[in-house]
Order: structure tokens, then C-alpha cells, then sequence
């Protein structure tokens, strides 16, 4: 039986870990927190429970798809609940937009906003979820560790077809007459973490899926997934070790051997990593380690996506017009978006607000709600900002102002009875997340498929990765599937 080490507890290390026990490898998992989970995690506190980071759930089927593989029922794991209402988008003038998955709402909705914009809007829907099934087929659910994948006739006809050039923006706007919906557009299209006034329209299939899918909701919150899998890999005889930090992957004669790991080696044929790629690259491997397109002397010029500012607050009152998703789009909107990835922060930030309290009370005591309120700040390349006290006081201040301007949340600040915050400090902390980033290497164009970190070494056998930095990119359901590609790749290195 083959051994296998994961370095890492993360959403990538726990599914690549069921996909290989479930194929007969010898799983160990070595988390250098005391919880797995990685950056989908659980923060609780006096009754109020709160999704670290993590809140969207798109495409349902790869999350279940994964206890099937395996024989199991997911309903026997977590209760998937559908959401109707998919973002309700406030803005600063105190209008609402609503964005159902409901056709029929949807169009009602928007025709009487503006004669003609349900049109607009679902064929914008159509042509990005054309692209995204042309993207899942063509490069999302290959390997792309072989230039031949990239170079053939199909995907130069498939890249022809996405036209990736033009900006989110500009293919947005150029089918989007009403600025209150094109706003929510550009708002979702940054969504992994991408400047979409400058990067690909590629990234308008997220909102498209959204809508496509709907929205789901797990109830108990994302972390329900997270213990789901761990119970799972527990069942079928995995072993994950918490508070084992990874010192350094042990390679010979170009093969992999294992690991060292509080002064100890671990001995396996096959190393996974699932900690962040170009913290890995710089920490984990010797100097004269080298992979394709990227190593120690480079990953510092790679680009990096945005990272994130979270305030989670507990209130001891209920909402009405908080729903699970909720955006804030601000004055000033290009200004507010575009500072992460310029390098400061907004004078009137746009935010995004996760409330699951909202339709599930098992997260808070009785008549209380929780709210996670993220706003994309830049990454720690940008050294101008300094995440110290006096910031972040002064930042929170600024962002609750905001929060106070939704119609139903004015006395949000005269309810709290929990506050705490997450900064890209934390990120790299405690997740080694490289600069703090929030959803990997940036997904530009040239950091995407073929070119983007390999989950296959090219120089070490055995050796292999999983991750929001490496292929096919960053989101839970992509990751997910990726442990697919990943495992299956390892399988067919290993045929006997
Ligand atoms: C604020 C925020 C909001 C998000 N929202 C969504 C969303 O709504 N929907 C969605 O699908 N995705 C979302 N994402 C993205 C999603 O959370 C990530 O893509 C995903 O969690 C990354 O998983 P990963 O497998 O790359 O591992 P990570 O979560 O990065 O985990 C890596 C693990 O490796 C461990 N580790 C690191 N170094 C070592 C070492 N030396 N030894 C041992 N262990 C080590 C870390 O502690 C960590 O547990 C969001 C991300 C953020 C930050």
C-alpha cells in the first residue's frame, strides 16, 4: 500500500485525502493548526458562530459528488438548503437591487425596474455560462501539466469562442445598460480576488453560475462541510495529526521520501502539497528547488490577489432586511473596488455582508445575529498599510458608517455584543498564505491553466500539490474538484 503525506488540512489536502483512501493509498494528513479546515474555518464565541472566511456555495453537486465517489449519502453528513434570494445588493442611496434564481421573479423584478433589462441581463448569464462550460471542459477539469493540453486545435477554438481579452468592465458594460445591475456584475466578478476593471471577462461566469445554480446554504454554516469530510476521512481509516507544522519536504536523488516535521521525519512515496505554493516554494524546499515557471528567485515578482478585511460582529437583535448574501455598493464605486489591487484603501469602501443567522438559528443564541462583513483590501506586497490597532480601529469605524447608510441596519453599533476582525496579517499567520493573500497567486490571464503553479512536479517524483494557488485555481468548488484531477493524476503515476 502506498503511503502518502498531505502537508496541510485545508479543503484541498481533506478531498485529495478521501479520493486517495478511497483508491487504497495510506493517508496521512500533518495540519499545522489545532483544526482542519485552513482558511474555510470556524470562529465561536458566547453562542455566536462564525464562517472564518468562506461563505458562497455554488455549484452543489461537487460538494456531494465527493461522498457518493465513496458510497455514502452526503443528507447522512450536512443539509444543503437552496436559496431563492441569491444577494440582495443595497446601495448608498438606500435602493435595493434583489437577484433571485427564480426566473420568473427575476424577470418580474427587473422589468419593472427598466423596460427590457431581464433581457440584458440573461443574455449576459447565457454567454458567461457558455464560457464557463467551455472553461470546466477545456482546462478547468484537465491536469494542464502537459503544453499539449493547451496547444491543440479545440482549445485555440475554445479560446477564440471566451475571447479572454477584454476587462470584465468592458464586456459587462457593453451588454449591461443599467448601472445599478452592471455594478453588481463587476462587484461579483472580482469575487476570487481579481481587478475586473483591468482582468479577463472570463470572471463574469461567477455571477453567471450563481444564478445559473442558485445559491446554497449548509446548514450549521460552511464549517458543517469542513467536519463532514474530516468524519469521512475518519471512517475510512485516514489519519489527520493537528499542530504538525511542516519543516521541509525531503527529497533524494530527485524522489520525494517525505518529510521533517518537529525534528522527526515522516517517511511516505508520495508528498501533497496543500499548503499555499509559493510559501511552499520558499519554505519547504531547498535552494536549488525549481518548478516550471516558478521558484525562489521569482515567486516575489508573481501577482498575487487582493487579500481581505473581515469584521465579524454578534447582535443581540434580529435583521429583517439582512439575508444570508447581502453587497453594499458604494459611491464612487470604480474608486472603491480598484484600491486593493492599487495598493490602499477606499475613502467609501463597497462591502459584502454574509448573515446565514438570517434563515439559520443554530448560529446564534435566540433573537441574535451574526454578520461577517468583508471588504477586499490589498495584499501585503502593498507595504503602505500598516494592520496595527489604530488602523484597524479607524478602518472599522469607517466601514460600520457604511453599514449604518443599509436601510434596517442604523442602530447596528448599539446592538454589538461580540467584535473581532480578520486582517491579510492573519492570513499569513496562521495559514501561511503568501502576502496574506485571500484566493491564491492572482488568477490573470497568464498565471491561469498551463501556466499557472502545476499540481504534478516536473522535477521530483512523487511529489505533488492541491490548492488555491496551484491548477485549476481558487474557490472551494474548484479546489474540490481539483483533489479529483490531483488523484487521479497520482493513480495513473502509480498503476503497478
Ligand atoms: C475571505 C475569503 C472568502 C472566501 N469566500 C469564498 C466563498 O464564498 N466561496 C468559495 O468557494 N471560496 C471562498 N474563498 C476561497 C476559499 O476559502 C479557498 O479557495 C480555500 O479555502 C483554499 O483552500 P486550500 O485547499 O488552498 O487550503 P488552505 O485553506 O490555504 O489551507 C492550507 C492548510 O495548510 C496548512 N499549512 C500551511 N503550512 C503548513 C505547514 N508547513 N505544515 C502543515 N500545515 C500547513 C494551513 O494551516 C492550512 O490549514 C474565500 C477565501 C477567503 C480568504
Amino acid at each position: 500500500m502506498k503511503k502518502v503525506i498531505i502537508i496541510g488540512a485545508g479543503i484541498g489536502g481533506l478531498c485529495t485525502a478521501i479520493r486517495l483512501l478511497n483508491k487504497g493509498y495510506k493517508v496521512t494528513i500533518l495540519e499545522k493548526e489545532n483544526r482542519v479546515g485552513g482558511k474555510v474555518n470556524l470562529k465561536e464565541k458566547n453562542g455566536f458562530k462564525f464562517d472564518l472566511t468562506a461563505s458562497v456555495l455554488m455549484t452543489p453537486d461537487i460538494y456531494t459528488k465527493i461522498f457518493e465517489e465513496v458510497g455514502k449519502d452526503y443528507k447522512d453528513y450536512f443539509e444543503l438548503i437552496n436559496l431563492n434570494l441569491i444577494y440582495r445588493v443595497n446601495y448608498n442611496d438606500k435602493s435595493y437591487l434583489d437577484i433571485y434564481s427564480d426566473t420568473r421573479k427575476m424577470i418580474n423584478f427587473l422589468e419593472d425596474i427598466q423596460e427590457g433589462l431581464s433581457i440584458e441581463y440573461f443574455n449576459l448569464i447565457m454567454t458567461s455560462f457558455k464560457k464557463y462550460l467551455i472553461s470546466k471542459k477545456g482546462f478547468l477539469d484537465e491536469p494542464m501539466i502537459d503544453i499539449n493540453e493547451t496547444l491543440n486545435l479545440k482549445s485555440l477554438q475554445n479560446l477564440i469562442y471566451i475571447n479572454p481579452i477584454s476587462s470584465a468592465s468592458r464586456y459587462i458594460s457593453s451588454k449591461i445598460s443599467n448601472k445599478k445591475l452592471r455594478e453588481y456584475f463587476i462587484f461579483k466578478s472580482m469575487y476570487i480576488g481579481v481587478n475586473p476593471y483591468t482582468n479577463s471577462n472570463l470572471y463574469t461566469l461567477i455571477p453567471s453560475i450563481s444564478s445559473m445554480y442558485g445559491l446554497w446554504y449548509i446548514k450549521g454554516g460552511m464549517y458543517k462541510y469542513i467536519s463532514s469530510l474530516e468524519r469521512l476521512i475518519k471512517e475510512l481509516k485516514g489519519e489527520i495529526k493537528l499542530n504538525k507544522e511542516v519543516s521541509k519536504v525531503i527529497i533524494k536523488n530527485n524522489n520525494v521520501i517525505g518529510v521533517k516535521c518537529d525534528n522527526k521525519i515522516y517517511e511516505s512515496d508520495i508528498v501533497i502539497c496543500n499548503a499555499d505554493y509559493p510559501y511552499a516554494i520558499k519554505d519547504l524546499f531547498e535552494d536549488n528547488f525549481k518548478e516550471f515557471r516558478y521558484n525562489k528567485n521569482n515567486i516575489d515578482n508573481k501577482d498575487y490577489s487582493c487579500s481581505v478585511f473581515i469584521i465579524y460582529l454578534g447582535l443581540n437583535k434580529k435583521y429583517e432586511n439582512l439575508k444570508v448574501h447581502n453587497i453594499y455598493i458604494n459611491d464612487n464605486f470604480r474608486e472603491s473596488i480598484e484600491a486593493a489591487f492599487k495598493g490602499y484603501i477606499p475613502k467609501q469602501p463597497s462591502l459584502y455582508i454574509y448573515s446565514p443567522s438570517s434563515i439559520d438559528e443554530s448560529m446564534c443564541p435566540k433573537g441574535c445575529s451574526v454578520m461577517n462583513i468583508i471588504v477586499r483590501v490589498p495584499n501585503l506586497k502593498f507595504k503602505d498599510i500598516k494592520w496595527d490597532r489604530k488602523f484597524i480601529r479607524a478602518f472599522r469605524d469607517k466601514i460600520i458608517l457604511e453599514v449604518k447608510n443599509i436601510k434596517g441596519l442604523e442602530d447596528i453599533d448599539k446592538n454589538i455584543v461580540h467584535e473581532s476582525y480578520l486582517t491579510p496579517l492573519d492570513l499569513k499567520d496562521k495559514f501561511n498564505a503568501y502576502y496574506g493573500n485571500a484566493f491564491g497567486i492572482s488568477h490573470k490571464l497568464s498565471q491561469i491553466g498551463y501556466m499557472r503553479p502545476h499540481i504534478k512536479s516536473k522535477t521530483i517524483k512523487g511529489l505533488y500539490f492541491i490548492g488555491s494557488s496551484t491548477h485549476p485555481g481558487n474557490g472551494v468548488s474548484v479546489i474540490i474538484d481539483g483533489s479529483k484531477i490531483v488523484s487521479e493524476v497520482i493513480n495513473n503515476d502509480n498503476k503497478e
